[in-house]
């Protein structure tokens, strides 16, 4: 995986200072995902573990209704601070000949082969932006397409890899009710369900969250699926899937080939880093309140932009007015691409709540943050203030609100894995409010919404 800074010329008119402004692309590399041999030692294993199952009678013989079509394998969790979490950089390679003889679904090239002779086999979805933050901080979940019998699961393997280098993935395999199979490859290590073999999961259900275990160049979801006579599926009907299997699409809505999206907006002490060397977290440097003199970059992570489409940023001032805009037109297409944007102290001239607000073709993302003292005018501007002080006490979270009155919240709390610990509706008194709080000791993440607020909070409990 690699990032290229490619030179940017931006016109921007200001009154009263220079923007420093750059981005590109962020190129997610492809390898072969899984060898020949490890394929065939799956399709063993499978094999086996399916005789086991119909023996022990949790795997009844294959139903003649049709299989449930798929939803989309990947979910952002309820913490993360994106907008999106993925983009995709493979399709099934539906021309046998290699290598570099491509052909995806939708008659393009957007799948590779190898000079071995592998072509992709399946669909690879990586997650952007940040892919090693997000796998760390448990911010994409991989969720099961379908309902279905877990008939195989791999764990244990190391999951930071960035290169073909023959190790096994971690894995789970689940067998949809008309006999097919999907395969869900690269999970991040003790990630996986702790469902065993044999038991049932619906649609949607977490299976593990997306990492980079196996042949693998960064963290992605590789979804495989078979039919009930162990033929692949490419689950995405086009005029170029010519297999039987693809005569209709096995997606409940099938998204198109392309999928544009701004995966975030997001404000940063100084310029990000995607690149510290394999396996290592990316530096996100996140930072949502400024003090006066500091810089504030501004970024956007996108995917798939039709060449074309107009960008426009936007910084709105306290008062709502704007700040700086600044616009261009994408004119290359990038799977996932950056763009950012340092503004200089002298550019916040007003202390208080700010907006960064970025439209792209159609689509429009806002992020909010402050700059500088805030008084309590202030937060009544923007409806809302809360605080949270740490740590919890005599099984208490203790909340500070200064907003609306009479707002009703929603309060779920979250482990650091992200699984859902606690979840209530409250409405929060001015001044001082009090959450019971009965879990065990650790870190957990408060996530607070309402109608027009969502922010997130660590509770050291
Ligand atoms: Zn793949």
């Amino acid at each position: 995986m690699k990032t290229k800074m490619l030179a940017m010329i931006l016109c921007y008119a200001s009154y009263f200072m220079m923007a420093q402004t750059g981005g590109g692309e962020f190129q997610f590399k492809s390898t072969e995902c899984l060898s020949n041999d490890e394929r065939v030692s799956v399709q063993k294993m499978l094999k086996t573990n399916k005789q086991t199952l119909q023996l022990e009678g949790k795997l009844t013989a294959k139903s003649s209704l049709p299989s449930s079509l798929f939803i989309w394998p990947i979910k952002k969790s309820a913490t993360a601070p994106y907008n999106e979490v993925w983009s995709i950089s493979n399709y099934v390679d539906h021309n046998p000949n290699y290598p570099n003889q491509l052909l995806d679904y939708n008659c393009g090239n957007r799948t590779y082969d190898t000079n071995s002779g592998y072509n992709h086999a399946g669909i690879d979805i990586f997650t952007w932006p940040f892919g090693w933050y997000q796998m760390d901080h448990n911010q994409a979940e991989v969720i099961a397409a379908a309902p279905g019998i877990i008939i195989g699961k791999s764990n244990g393997n190391y999951d930071r890899n960035c290169n073909f280098n023959n190790s096994n993935w971690n894995a789970v395999y689940v067998q949809h009710d008309d006999g097919s199979v999907a395969w869900y490859g690269h999970l991040k290590n003790n990630s996986l369900t702790t469902k065993n073999i044999g038991q049932a999961v619906a649609a949607g259900e977490y299976l593990g969250i997306v990492g980079s275990s196996g042949n693998s160049t960064g963290p992605h979801l590789h979804f495989e699926v078979y039919n009930s006579s162990n033929q692949l599926v490419d689950p995405y009907h086009g005029s170029c899937n010519s297999s039987s299997s693809g005569a209709q699409s096995w997606w409940q809505v099938q998204k198109n080939y392309n999928n544009p999206k701004i995966n975030a907006i997001s404000t940063h002490s100084q310029e990000v880093s995607f690149n510290n060397g394999c396996g290592v977290q990316e530096s996100t440097y996140f930072k949502n309140s400024f003090n006066s003199g500091e810089t504030v970059f501004i970024y956007t992570y996108l995917s798939d932009i039709a060449i074309g489409t107009p960008v426009n940023i936007q910084l709105i001032r306290p008062d709502q007015t704007i700040a700086y805009t600044t616009s261009f037109n994408m004119n290359v297409f990038y799977s996932a691409s950056y763009w950012f944007w340092s503004l200089p102290a002298s550019t916040f001239n007003q202390d208080g709540n700010w907006k960064a607000k970025v439209t792209v073709g159609s689509m429009t993302e806002t992020h909010h943050f402050t700059y500088g003292t805030l008084s309590v005018s202030d937060y009544h501007l923007n409806n809302f203030i809360i605080k949270v002080l740490n740590p919890v006490k005599n099984h208490q979270i203790q909340l500070e609100y200064n907003g609306k009155l009479n707002q009703k919240f929603t309060v779920e709390i979250y482990s650091m894995a992200g699984r859902l610990v606690n979840k209530r509706k409250i409405i929060l008194q001015k001044g001082n409010n009090i959450l019971p709080f009965n879990a065990s000791k650790g870190s957990y993440l408060m996530k607070i919404s309402s109608q027009n607020f969502e922010e997130t909070f660590k509770i050291l409990n």
